[in-house]
Order: C-alpha cells, then structure tokens, then sequence
C-alpha cells in the first residue's frame, strides 16, 4: 500500500522541487518517532528538535514531506467558521472554545512566519461567507449574532457591495469577517521543511505498513526496513483510521480543488480588478472559491468518500469539469479553458466537529482531525502535542484540552451509508452555490 497522489496541485507545482530526498533503507532505533510531515508532524518534529536537541528524532511520510492535504488546501487560515464539515457548533460556549483554538493557531502561524521570515503570500484581508440565495440571510443573522457576542468583527454585505468587491454578481448577501488569513499553503509548509532542526531525520517516500508495541519499544514496520522508538506521535490526519487509531472517532473525506492560470489583464478587467479575496459557503457543501494574490480563482465545490490512497483519474476530471461550471456560473466573461491544475486532498472528520489531541496509550500520541480548519491548528496541535508528550503543561494545552471531545461513530457499513447520505442531503441543499 502506498498514499498515491496526482501530481497536479497548482500550489505544489509552483515550488521548486527538492533534491535530497532520503528513504528509510535499514532498520533504526530513535527516541521520538513522528509519523506524517503535514502541518502536524512538522511542528511537533521542530518543536522535539528544539527540546531536545541531543535525542534522535525521526519524522517519516508515506509521500514526499508536506506534499499531502497541507499543500493541496485552500489556504485560508480562518478565525471564525460557520461550517465546519456539516455541522457548526452553535452554543456559544462551544463556539468559544473552537474559536478560542482558532486564535492560538493563527497565533502560532503567525510567530512561525515572523521568527522565519517566510514568505506565503499571507493576506489579513478577512472571508466572507456567501450565498446566492436572500433567504440565507436568517443563517448569516444568527451567525452574526455569535459573531458579536464574541467580540469578532463583521458586517453584512449586499449584491452591490459584494460585485464591487468579488467581481461577480452571483453572491446576493455576505458576511465579510474582518479575521482571517489567506496564504500560499504550500510556501508555508514549504519553509516548515527548510528549517527542520538538523537533529531531525526526515525520511520520505517511506509508508508505515503496521506498528506494535512491546513493552516500553514502539515497533514501526516500512517497506524497506523498521524503526524501534521509545516515544512515537501519529500526525497522519486523514490517514489515522487506516492505521486504526481512534478508528471509531474518525473518517477520511476526499475533496477536490481546480486553480486557474492567472487572468490576463483584459480578462482581470472585465471582472473589475478586484483586490485577493476568499469566499466561503454559507450551507457546508457550497463552494469555497478565492482570487489569490497573482490573480488566479482557486474553487472547491466536492467532498466525497473515496479511498484516501488513491483518486483516479478519471473521477478527478469529472470534478474538474464540475469546477469549470462552478467558476463560469461567477464568471460567464471568463473563457472555459482557463483552468490550469485540478487535484484532490485528503481531510479528517469527525461527527461533532471536535479535533483529536490525546495520548492513546504510554508514550503513544495522536493530533489530528481538524475538520477543514488545519493551517493553524495543525501547526498547534502539532507544536502542543510534542510538549504533552514531554509531560510538560502549558496554557494551551489546557485551551486544547477544554475542547469537546469526538462523539462515536458507528461501524461500517453503516457510517459509510450515514456519510454518503449525508453528503447528499448537503448536496442537494447547497445545490445552486456548488
Ligand atoms: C482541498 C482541501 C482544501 C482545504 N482547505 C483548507 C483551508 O482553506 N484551511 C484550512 O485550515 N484547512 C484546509 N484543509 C485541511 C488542511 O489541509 C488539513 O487539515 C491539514 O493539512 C492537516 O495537516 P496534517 O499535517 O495533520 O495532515 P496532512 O497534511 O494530511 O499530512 C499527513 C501526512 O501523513 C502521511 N501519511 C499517511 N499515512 C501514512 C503512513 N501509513 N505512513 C507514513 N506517512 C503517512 C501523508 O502522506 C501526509 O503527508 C483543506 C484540505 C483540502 C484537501
């Protein structure tokens, strides 16, 4: 078995590919053993370089570091969410405490970006959460009511405003958040790669088969060799139920994103100029859709269960060409064949939208499960979760820890049949904004 990717992501497309790539080829023993090099495993493996910098550290990832839903993401570094997956906690108190994490996730993104100087095209230009349809508008007045309970700025827009700001006329209402962040998301986890401290080893292209324990040894098996660690810390997000931990609290979603080529002048003209921006749906299925910062409409209109190893081809140029018809519905000026990459990206779920951060068994940790939401609190969770595993405590671990914890889900077949069902219920519901 291996993660198989497209190799057609526009964020990743626009790197400079890496040379010195390593595999594991022998067998090893180490201190602390990190698999999955996503935001997660990246931050927890900077944070266990810096703690210890005389310990042997290993970070291993099925694919090439970073490369997973990390780079394949919409890069919006949100304060705020309506939707995340299909649900929203609406309780004020619940609202809080994601909201609360949300803060500490940009926080720590923030302070990575600052203290590395990193460029990611990061833009505090806020979100809107749109929708075609007036009568979304009582969903937005509540949600603005959570909004100013909490002290978060917004304001509500109308299709005057919103054709002025988007360059479109097919949103009718909006919710604009002053909060939120878009970035490149691959330029930021590029740089997390980059400054990997030197006592970490990462080893790519190198898939964990299966792992046990004995006694106090953690034994990890690979294709080409096994690693014995004291301490191990799974941050493999959409990955964790195929390795069967906390499998009756998460599942896998694939989703798929088109990017076009950048507009040309004529074409950035007849949609008004607009300065970047990102929309995200008001009903959990809509679409995600952003101008970036070089011009070009990132849209996400899917989210579907497939086997989180593999999409094939086929079934991605299908959504490719869904995507297509969800830019020329905002943008009939535009040409059709403006679209340069479709790719798709594995996330993790939960039933009730809380994430994962917990010691599983002695010197057995897991992070993951960020809904949709992982820039920032992946790089959190990551971060914290390589300080609780060196029994320290901090304030954000309590914050992280205030959370609620995942519901249960039921076994197959039956979650699959609850989550198809579901999904198309938000499907049909979000239909005319996909
Ligand atoms: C299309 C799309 C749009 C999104 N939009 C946003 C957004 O706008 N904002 C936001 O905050 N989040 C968004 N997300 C979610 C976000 O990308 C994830 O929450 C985040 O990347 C999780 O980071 P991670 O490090 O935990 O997991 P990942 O980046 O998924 O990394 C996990 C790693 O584990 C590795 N792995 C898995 N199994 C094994 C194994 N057996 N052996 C070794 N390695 C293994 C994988 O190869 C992978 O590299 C989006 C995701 C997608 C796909």
């Amino acid at each position: 078995m291996e993660v198989t990717n497209d190799n057609s992501c526009g964020w990743i497309n626009d790197l400079i590919p890496r040379i010195n790539i390593k595999s594991l080829q022998s067998n090893e023993d180490c201190d602390w053993l990190i698999i999955g090099a996503g935001y997660t495993g990246l931050s927890a493996a900077r944070k266990l370089g810096q703690l210890y910098s005389n310990q042997k550290i290993i970070l291993a990832d099925a694919q090439l570091a970073g490369e997973g839903a990390s780079s394949r993401n919409s890069g919006y570094l949100v304060d705020t969410t309506l939707n995340d997956g299909f649900t929203s906690n609406k309780e004020i108190e619940n609202y809080k405490k994601k909201a609360d994490i949300y803060d500490l996730g940009i926080n720590v993104v923030k302070k990575f970006i600052n203290e590395h100087q990193v460029d990611c095209d990061w833009n505090e230009c806020g979100k809107y959460f749109a929708s075609s349809k007036l009568k979304d508008k009582k969903i937005l007045l509540n949600f603005s009511n959570t909004l100013s309970k909490l002290g978060f700025e917004h304001n509500l827009l109308f299709k005057n405003e919103l054709y002025k700001r988007l360059g479109t006329s097919f949103y009718n209402i909006a919710l604009h958040t002053k909060g939120g962040i878009l970035l490149h998301p691959g330029k930021l986890v590029r740089a997390m790669i980059d400054i990997l401290p030197r006592n970490v080893c990462l080893y790519e292209n190198s898939f964990l088969l299966n792992w046990n324990k004995n006694k106090d040894i953690i034994t990890c098996n690979f294709k080409n060799g096994k690693i014995n660690t004291k301490k191990i810390i799974f941050a493999t997000n959409g990955f964790l139920k195929s390795l069967g931990i906390k499998s009756n609290y998460n599942f896998p979603i694939t989703l798929t994103a088109s990017m076009t080529r950048s507009l040309t002048d004529e074409e950035f003209k007849s949609i008004g100029e607009p300065k970047e921006w990102g929309v995200l749906p008001v009903r959990p299925m809509g679409a995600t859709i952003r101008m970036t910062k070089d011009r070009r409409i990132l849209i996400r209109n899917t989210a579907e269960v497939c086997s989180p190893f593999k999409m094939s081809k086929s079934i991605l140029e299908k959504r490719s060409i869904n995507q297509k018809i969800g830019i020329k519905k905002r943008f009939p000026q535009l040409p059709n064949d403006i679209i340069q990459s479709s790719w798709s990206g594995i996330v993790s779920r939960t039933r009730n939208s809380s994430q994962i951060f917990e010691k599983i068994d002695n010197n057995i940790f897991v992070a993951g499960c960020y809904n949709g939401s992982g820039i920032g609190v992946g790089t959190l969770f990551g971060e914290q979760i390589a300080i609780k595993a060196s029994n320290e405590k901090t304030k954000e671990i309590e914050t992280i820890e205030a959370k609620n914890e995942p519901t249960w889900l039921p076994p197959q077949p039956f979650l699959n049949i609850g989550i198809k069902t579901r999904l198309m219920y938000e499907r049909f519901r979000a239909f005319s904004d996909v």
